[in-house]
């Protein structure tokens, strides 16, 4: 148990993996226009991790035990009020739409994950307000994670700023550490509580993280749909969902899923 630092060889491992991710996303993008169903989306995503030899990490997630029904494909996509995990299926895709999709993969043993939100064509102001401060809430944990630094520092500019630009944080769901499971020690909250008080991390480098801001338009009360997975706003709000996996360096750190 604990934190699992990884060395250099281990990041540039991930970093394999964070490209596979990355370009399944382009092309769940590209493939993500009004009249396309979720499905049709996810076999995009099923398309590259053929290609790349990779194990999706959410198909048939967790392993099997009783009462627990397995996720039944290699991205949750998560449509408008939807938050994350979403069941791809049979739902058409709307000119207005925010669509987040999220994918992770293992490759030689390594995972990556990654998610972001797709707005398709005519989206309301508000709501592309929404994927803009959830994007830019991602990129102030990117900017401000470094050795020394706590995760409680990090959350709560995350948390602050998502706030003042009247934005909710999800509180039900966090991020992650990753490495060679999807799901490693830490807990990485995009919020502040007195549980990340009492269990601060402190940065080092060769942490790896999976950061995962789930921002809304209304509360931050979601609820599980009776599909058993696809959580969902309380109050019918939209939600947007934006993931990187990062690896802290000796003076900041280092995207491994944004393609480079
Ligand atoms: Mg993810
Ligand atoms: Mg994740």
């Amino acid at each position: 148990m604990g934190i699992r630092l990884k060395t250099s060889s281990e990041t540039e491992r991930m970093r394999v993996a964070g490209r596979v991710v990355h370009e399944a996303l382009r092309r769940c993008r590209e493939a993500c226009k009004p009249g396309v169903t979720t499905a049709e989306i996810d076999a995009e995503a099923e398309t590259v991790l053929a290609e790349s030899g990779g194990l999706g990490l959410f198909k048939n997630y967790p392993a099997p035990s009783p009462g627990v029904k397995p996720f039944p494909a290699v991205t949750c996509i998560s449509v408008n009020e939807e938050v994350v995990h979403g069941i791809p299926g049979s739902r058409v895709i709307k000119d207005g739409d925010i669509v987040s999709i999220d994918f992770g993969v293992r490759i030689d043993g390594w995972c990556g994950d990654s998610a972001t939100t797709i707005l398709v064509g005519d989206v309301a102001r508000k709501w592309r307000k929404l994927c803009d401060v959830t994007e830019q809430v991602l990129q102030i944990a990117v900017n401000n994670v470094a050795p020394g630094r706590r995760w409680s520092q990090v959350a709560r500019q995350m948390q602050t700023f998502a706030e003042a630009e009247g934005m909710s944080v999800v509180r039900d769901f966090v991020g992650h550490g990753i490495g060679q499971q999807m799901h490693e020690e830490p807990k990485v909250p995009n919020f502040v509580s007195p549980d990340l008080i009492r269990h601060d991390i402190e940065l080092k480098p060769g942490m790896v993280l999976a950061i995962e801001p789930m921002c809304t338009l209304g509360s931050e009360q979601v609820r599980v749909a009776s599909d058993g997975w696809t959580v969902v706003t309380k109050d019918g709000k939209p939600a947007a969902h934006y993931e990187h996996t990062i690896a802290v360096t000796e003076d900041g750190c280092e995207v491994l899923t944004d393609g480079n």
